[in-house]
């Protein structure tokens, strides 16, 4: 037993997983040939069985679990490489960055036919690290896994978590805390920064030959054979518009949207200081680096624009060898992001509303109840849980009024809305339902997962980060009021800052 009252793991037989890999195929200078770090004594927190079905991997013991998932053993036919990437860190420009503290074991084709990475995220230092130790607090690894596979189940485009393991050793950030390991699964880690990387340094081959790689790996731009550059980078816009309103539409604060945690395939990567809001808060931002806001809830639509505008400057020299060709057509795909989002937002608001037809007077009703929502500081996921509840009983409104400080200012939204649903397709229970299932009743609410890392931090108590990881998997499910994830916190509960645990 270590000190978190785990067992440590032992086994004799070297693990075989079903790698396939192609980035280490690419050209040397894309990345650096690394293993992971032999940590001391790692030991099984989280495993992720079903993740690891859908991937195709073996049956993997507790023991084998712990050994392969800490870098303490590489498994057979693993390339370990640390990817090179550069990136806009709040907005400036760093032409280097890579894989500081993760290691791509390599690449594993699971049974839906997709190609997916096994990264594993804390496994000590690599040639990318600079002055960084390349490991990862237990702290920060909870809050990934729990963040990640809520977003996963909430169905937003998300990295997941397979493993999380614990390496018996310390890390020192301000005090000493437990060290962790965590296996991050995602579709692609090639980012914006990966193409600014190459265009920093003037290699277009390279740019060609990652851009040709996204392609083909994520089977984009076919019977684009005159320019498929310029529809990745539509596909790209396409798939940022989709997931940032997915991102708003249930409060979720990225908290580091830099371009280096921008993914090209378009799923949420890079889970730090990220956060839901809890009462609606369009200033909200938790991550205790950005102090200017930049990354705050309601600029996160503006920051992806600004994102891919860095991603297309990358993209010129492919798109045309007209440069000012290639920028006009550049500037159009990406002109084309706040119209995308736009939709995409009113669409997922009109989910949450409960409204099946488009109306004229949609956008206007949104925006009256979300200055609504701010004025009186109601809880975001809550009100759309309970207006579900509601929304079949036009005389039964007490649940949700009782969220209002002044209900009184609740009153005129609430007879617009239920006119509004007068006029709608559908009827009271389907209505019901379908909220139910794109209104969440728990989230990983920030105070419940900050309660849950304490006690494993303090206690080497894991319970009360398994009882929040089962209930915020099945976020769409009844819960009880005062079930962690579905409760708001009381005002000395807020935690109103985030740490990424670099
Ligand atoms: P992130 O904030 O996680 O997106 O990381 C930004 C950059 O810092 C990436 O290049 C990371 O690899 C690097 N980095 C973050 N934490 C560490 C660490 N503990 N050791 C080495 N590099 C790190
Ligand atoms: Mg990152």
């Amino acid at each position: 037993m270590n000190e978190h009252g785990l067992s440590a793991a032992t086994t004799d037989h070297q693990v075989v997983l079903p790698f396939d890999n192609s980035y280490a195929r690419l050209p040397e200078r894309f990345f650096a040939r690394c293993n992971p770090a032999a940590p001391a004594a790692p030991a099984t927190v989280q495993f992720n069985r079903a993740l690891a079905t859908e991937l195709g991997l073996p049956e993997l013991g507790r023991g084998q679990v712990a050994e392969v998932f800490s870098g303490r053993q590489v498994p057979h036919d693993a390339e370990p490489i640390a990817l090179a990437y550069a990136g806009h860190q709040f907005g400036h420009l760093v032409p280097q960055l890579g894989d500081g503290r993760a290691v791509l074991l390599g690449e594993v084709v699971g049974r839906d036919g997709v190609r997916r990475d096994v990264q594993l995220k804390g496994a000590g230092a690599t040639p990318f690290s600079r002055a960084g130790d390349g490991r990862c607090p237990l702290g920060p690894a909870m809050r990934e896994y729990l963040v990640s596979e809520a977003m996963y189940a909430m169905g937003v485009p998300t990295s997941r978590s397979l493993a999380l393991v614990t390496t018996g050793e310390r890390v020192l950030r301000e005090t000493h805390l437990p060290g962790a390991v965590l296996t991050r699964v995602a579709r692609g880690h090639v980012r914006v920064g990966t193409f600014e990387y190459f265009a920093v340094r003037g290699d277009v081959e390279a740019l060609r030959v990652l851009a040709d790689y996204v392609i083909q790996r994520h089977g984009l731009a076919q019977g684009y054979d005159e320019n498929p550059y310029l529809e990745l980078l539509r596909e790209v816009v396409r798939r940022q518009a989709d997931l940032i309103a997915r991102w708003m539409n249930l409060g979720f604060v990225h908290g580091v949207m830099n371009t280096d945690n921008t993914t090209l395939v378009g799923e949420t990567l890079d889970y730090g200081p990220c956060a839901f809001l809890d009462h609606y808060d369009p200033g909200a931002r938790f991550s205790f680096v950005d102090q200017g806001g930049r990354y705050r809830y309601e600029n996160q639509p503006a920051v992806a624009h600004w994102n891919l505008m860095r991603l297309a400057e990358t993209l010129l020299p492919l798109i045309d060898t007209d440069q000012d060709a290639a920028i006009e057509q550049a500037q159009d795909a990406v002109g084309s992001f706040k119209a995308l989002y736009e939709r995409n937002r009113l669409q997922g608001m009109r989910r949450k509303l409960g409204l099946f037809r488009e109306d004229q007077e949609d956008a206007a009703l949104v925006e009256e109840l979300l200055a609504l929502l701010e004025r009186q500081q109601v809880d975001f996921t809550r009100f759309f849980r309970r207006l579900g509840d509601i929304a079949g009983e036009p005389n039964a409104d007490a649940s949700v009024r009782a969220l209002f400080t002044d209900p009184g200012d609740w009153e005129p939204w609430s007879q617009r809305w239920r006119a509004r649903l007068q006029r709608d397709d559908g009827h009271s229970m389907e209505r019901m339902g379908a909220m139910h299932r794109v209104n969440p009743a728990v989230i990983p609410r920030n105070h419940s997962v900050n309660a849950a890392i304490r006690a494993a931090e303090q206690h080497g108590d894991l319970q009360p980060f398994q009882q929040l990881l089962a209930r915020v998997t099945q976020p769409f499910a009844n819960h009880p009021d005062d079930a962690d994830g579905a409760r708001p916190p009381e005002p000395k509960e807020r935690v109103l800052r985030t740490f990424c645990g670099t």
